[in-house]
């Protein structure tokens, strides 16, 4: 497709190539050559594109990049909302964006405090004894929570311990991190209901059970109600509840999950906590555990309180004999942790917690309200993010993917599609309670649109972006980032 308007066809770097541009240098004095063997023996494929040429091309790419900041993002299970600009000002303060991680952490008690608030602020809001702060992202959180888990058996002699629990509803990270600290998988499946059924869970929990993985709300936005006579069970046994906290967007400030019996749990402060994620910027994912776990802890370790003050416990001595080793450089993604802090002092718990109820009603103001057209999977009310299966587009000839392609053409970021598995066509609607009523009801109104539509016209979309219809599979698996 030629340019169109403003909207830029935009070739590859390579493909621009074709001038010849730059600036001729003296030829280079001679010196000894030292490459021998290794010399280059042809000149590198670099592009031949004049500088305004590479401005304006990485310009437009960047102009093609959907954001929040762009529009309505419902993508399930990503909690995309917006990120007040105050996070980002708090971030770019001198005293914390000029510090190194190398700078000896005595002349840093600043930013000490602030890791020690923000461990506070996450220790209240789960009712958790510790937390790990170092991993970088939910899934690395995750990591950090079942190597803990691991050695808190070895720790116990629990090496019969090898087999991890994980419902279909879990986050698909679960099972992945499960087997990637050697544990055996136990895959359950979810009830009519999209939960896990209690009976299953208990034909299941034999003896070498180390742990579930339990992500709450799951993968459906439905809130795991047997949590309380899973964890009990599952200690009872000596074994542990990790529990996958990326959904906590629903529960922040209503609920403690330590209360309901959770050993471990990550929290993404880029979801929750509200900093660009999504190729925006780095994740976070702190962990926190339970009593029973916190001896296990990775290093490094921010003790203290905010009266007696706060360090940092970065070896294994005597008041922490027993912790993990590092699993992450330096300290974690700090500035993540200036902008979650800021976010948690402007909101105040009891914003935070208004904030988890405004995303379930928003959640539920569209399941209400797209009901008629679209099929819910599950009855009764959602979590933070409403799921619909593809039963109702079949009569209309439609799939969950012409319906997600149709919503680009009316300008909106489709929701999750065909994720999570346990329903055929899945669309997974997270509206975050960022977006006020005007903007639900315009994006309601788009989808009704779009379920109108023929599905010759549909099975063409989108039509008004600069690419169409892609192999996905294809460009995902094969891509191909040069011109031959
Ligand atoms: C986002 C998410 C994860 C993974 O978090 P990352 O920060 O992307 O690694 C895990 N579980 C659930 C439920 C999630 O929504």
């Amino acid at each position: 497709m030629p340019h169109q308007g403003l909207n830029f066809d935009e070739p590859l770097l390579f493909e621009l190539s074709k001038e010849s541009c730059g600036v001729d240098l003296p030829t280079p004095p001679k010196v000894r050559d030292r490459l021998g063997s290794m010399a280059r023996l042809n000149p590198a494929a670099l592009p031949n594109v004049s500088e305004p040429r590479v401005i304006r091309h990485f310009t437009r790419l960047s102009q093609k990049n959907f954001s929040i900041d762009s529009g309505f993002y419902p993508l399930g299970s990503c909690t995309m909302k917006h990120n007040p600009r105050l996070n980002e000002q708090t971030a770019r303060l001198a005293g914390f964006s000029n510090i190194h991680p190398l700078q000896d952490i005595q002349s840093v008690p600043g930013a000490v405090a602030l890791m020690g608030e923000l461990s506070d602020f996450l220790k209240n809001l789960t009712g958790l004894a510790h937390v790990a702060l170092s991993p970088a992202a939910g899934a690395h959180g995750e990591l950090c929570g079942m190597i803990t888990i691991r050695n808190a058996l070895q720790h116990h002699g629990h090496h019969e311990k090898t087999v991890v629990l994980v419902p279909e509803s879990a986050h698909g990270t679960n099972p992945a991190t499960a087997a990637a600290c050697g544990f055996t998988v136990r895959p359950l499946p979810a009830d009519q209901r999209g939960r896990l059924d209690l009976q299953t869970f208990y034909n299941a929990l034999t003896d070498n059970v180390a742990a579930i993985m339990l992500t709450n709300p799951n993968t459906c936005g439905l809130f795991e109600d047997d949590i309380v006579n899973i964890a009990a069970a599952l200690h009872t046994k000596e074994g542990y509840v990790y529990c996958d906290g990326a959904n906590f967007n629903a529960l922040a400030g209503v609920v403690r999950l330590g209360d309901l019996g959770v050993d471990a749990m990550h929290i993404n402060l880029h979801k929750t906590f509200s900093t660009p994620h999504g190729g925006g910027g780095p994740g976070s994912g702190p962990v926190v555990f339970s009593e029973a776990l916190a001896p296990f802890v990775p290093l490094p370790w921010v003790v203290g309180n905010r009266h007696d003050g706060y360090r940092v416990l970065d070896t294994r001595t005597a008041e922490a004999p027993y912790a993990t080793g590092r699993i992450k450089a330096f300290w974690g993604q700090f500035a993540t942790f200036v902008r979650a802090l800021t976010y948690m002092k402007s909101f105040g718990t009891m914003g935070i917690a208004q904030a988890s109820k405004d995303a379930v009603l928003n959640a539920n103001y569209i399941r209400a309200g797209l009901s008629d057209v679209l099929h819910p999977s599950f009855d009764g009310p959602c979590m933070h993010e409403v799921l619909f299966d593809e039963s109702n587009l079949k009569p209309l000839g439609l799939t969950t993917m012409d319906v997600a392609k149709g919503l680009i053409d009316k300008g909106f970021h489709p929701m999750t599609i065909y994720f999570p598995l346990v329903v055929q066509g899945a669309m997974l609607i997270e509206p975050t309670e960022s977006e006020s009523q005007q903007t639900l009801d315009e994006f309601m109104v788009a989808m009704r649109d779009v379920l109108t539509m023929s599905p010759e016209t549909l099975k063409n979309a989108p039509q008004h972006t600069p690419r169409r219809r892609l192999d996905e599979v294809r460009a995902a698996r094969t891509p191909v980032l040069t011109s031959p």
